[in-house]
Order: C-alpha cells, then structure tokens, then sequence
C-alpha cells in the first residue's frame, strides 16, 4: 500500500513515473539495458539528456542565453561552486564582494561557504521573527558579484512574494524546494540552482541554470569538476554524470506536460496549500508560524497552540506518530525547529491534503 508522504526530500514522486521507471528497469526504450548500465557517452543514453533538457527548458521557459547543467553534489555543492564561479579571484587579487539575505538555516549555509571566497554583507535578516517572514524592500550594493536569496525555506515554510530588484548585480536563487512549482521568470536571475530530490526526481542529481556570460570567470585555481565552463563546454559529461537522475528527471518532465505545464501545477498548488492554511486558521489546536504574506507553497509548517510547555511538545511529539499509523507519514518538522511540518510538492495529490485535514480534525477532537 502506499502512503501519504510529506517528506520535505527526498520526496513523493508521481506513482506513473516510478510505475514507468519499474517497466524499463531491465530494458528501456528497447535497447535491452536499464538505464543504469548504459554508457553515458552511447547513443542509448544521449537522447535521455538531451530530452530531459529539453523538457526542463520547456516546463520553465528558460532562454537560450541560459545553460542547464546536470552535476552532482546536491544544491549544497552550488553553495561554494556559485562563489567559486562568480566571486572568487585570482590570488592575491582583491577580494569581491556579496550580499545575501538571511531567511534560514539554507540561506545562512550558503553564505558561510560563500565567505570563504568574498566578502558577505548580510542585508537583511528575519532572524529576529524566527524566520516566520521574508524581508521586504532589500537592496543590492552595485558592484557586487552577485546577490542569493532562498527562494523557498524549506525548514521553516516561507516563500519569497516578490523577486528583489538587483539592477545589474545577477541574482542567484537556490530553487531547490519550488522549482516547477509555479511559473518563474528565468530571465530574472543569473543562476537558479536545486538539488533534484523534491519536485524534480531522485536525490544525486543538482540542476543549474547559469546565464552565459556568468560561465567562464572562475579563477585560474578552481578545480576542474567545479568549473561551470567546463561543466557547460562538455554538456555536463566531463564526467560520468548521474545518468540514472537525469533519466527519472525526464520522466518527471513528461508527467509535468500532462499536467498542462507549470502554470497548471502553479493553479493546483495554491489550491492545496489554500486548503491546509485555512484548515489552520480555524483550528482550535493547529496554527502555522508564518506570516501570511510570505507562506510557502511546498512546505507548510504549523504547530501547536497549546500554551502548557510539556502538553505541547507531548502534542507534537503525539501528532507525527498517529499520522503515520494512519498512513500519513513524515509529518514531524525539522529537527532544527521542531513542530509539524507537511511538503506538499507537485507529487502530492488533492486526496492526501483531504486526508491529513481529516486526520487533523479528528486528532483534535480528541485533545
Ligand atoms: N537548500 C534548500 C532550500 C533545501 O531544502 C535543501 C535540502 N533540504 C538544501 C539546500 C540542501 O540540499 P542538498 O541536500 O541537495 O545539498
């Protein structure tokens, strides 16, 4: 039987596509092997690239002055591999600088990496607020090399309501939890970057979206696999790539087509979170922590209002517990910041967001 997976990643997937997946598993598309074994480099593997590409490039309408690079290393990776490419200098030169905003633990990560190799300026922070809210009307310094938000908090449950003006300072967004999600506007941005295992497919494989005349300025000293250009001058095969992710991305893409795209997605999205918040809103026991202005789509995080310490954390601690017994599973929050935590991401249809609002009301009814 399968469960009702609020995994904030990795994730559910649509059951078609792994139905798929399990069909091909020992000879995909008649060529007598499973994805796993096929050379990267064969006529076998190229059109799954090539299409998976193609597909990504579709569903976010992304322009042809933008590269999309299949790597490794999860969005954590791009946590070092954006400065490396974008801030970094040759030594002895002088330092570059960035500026990030603080909306996270995510955020604050890809900073610390970020100053191993610039100078961070941290322009605003939601710290003060336990993150429960994005800031509103930050600013770039120009001259920067580039300036990072979250886009989506996966932890905490915030999204970004609106795109910082930058000027000529590229923005760089990790993605990670709400690529797909909604429309996007690429041109926006100088580099997108998300690890795979949410809306996208398998965890192993990181999706990069690098604006051309961002790729090529790494220093002299970078290694070679962390180089965008190289990355970008091989179609992401200067080594073997993460063939069997790329595959499953592929087919995630078609199941987004079917779907009628991300616009259709985007309409379904508001639809299933707008159903959880306003379950919280009325409950007598649930609440959700984050100002209604800057809530996520994906990840909705609530807790409980209980005003008794110990018979709140004897709720939380209860409600993850009884969900799964129901079938409901993966609904603790982060380990980090604790509470209830349900990711609701593409692959998470209407009838699961029914049946945890049910659990919900009668797991309350008993308190
Ligand atoms: N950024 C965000 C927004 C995330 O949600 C996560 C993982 N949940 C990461 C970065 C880290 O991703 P990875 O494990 O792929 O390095």
């Amino acid at each position: 039987m399968r469960v009702y997976n609020f995994s904030s990643g990795p994730s559910v997937l649509p059951l078609k596509v792994l139905e798929k997946a399990a069909a091909a598993m020992t000879d995909a598309n008649n060529t007598g092997q499973s994805v796993m074994e096929m050379s990267h480099r064969s006529g076998d593997f190229k059109p799954i690239i090539e299409g998976a590409e193609k597909s990504l490039r579709e569903a976010m309408k992304i322009p042809d002055n933008y590269r999309v690079l299949f790597l490794q290393g999860g969005a954590s990776l791009q946590f070092s591999m954006v400065p490396l490419n974008i801030a970094a200098v040759e030594t002895g030169a002088p330092r570059k600088k960035i500026t990030f905003i603080d909306t996270g633990v995510w955020a604050q990560k890809a900073a610390e990496e970020a100053a191993k190799f610039a100078d961070v300026t941290v322009a605003a922070s939601s710290k003060d607020k336990n993150y429960s809210y994005i800031p509103q009307n930050v600013k770039a310094s120009s001259g920067d090399a580039y300036f990072h938000i979250t886009l989506n908090n996966t932890i905490v449950g915030t999204k970004w309501p609106y795109l910082p003006e930058t000027g000529t300072v590229p923005l760089v967004s990790d993605i990670s939890s709400c690529i797909l999600s909604e429309p996007l506007d690429v041109s926006k941005f100088g580099i997108l970057y998300a690890g795979a295992q949410k809306n996208l497919g398998p965890a192993g494989t990181t999706v990069v979206i690098v604006r051309d005349d961002l790729i090529g300025r790494a220093p002299s000293w970078t290694p070679a696999l962390l180089r965008y250009d190289i990355h970008a001058g091989e179609g992401s095969m200067y080594n073997t790539p993460p063939c069997w992710g790329i595959y499953i991305i592929g087919l995630v893409l078609d199941w987004v087509k079917e779907q009628g795209g991300v616009e259709a997605l985007g309409v379904i999205n508001r639809q299933k979170a707008g159903m959880l918040y306003s379950y919280l809103e009325s409950s007598k026991n649930f609440v959700s922590p984050v100002e209604k202005t800057s809530r996520s789509l994906m990840n909705i995080t609530f807790t409980s209002r209980e005003k008794d310490p110990e018979r709140k954390k004897a709720i939380e601690t209860a409600f993850p517990k009884e969900a799964a017994a129901a079938g409901l599973v993966n609904l603790a929050g982060h380990r980090l910041v604790g509470g209830m935590r349900a990711s609701i991401y593409n692959a998470m249809p209407v009838e699961g967001i029914k049946a945890l609002i049910a659990f919900m009301e009668k797991f309350e009814s008993k308190l």
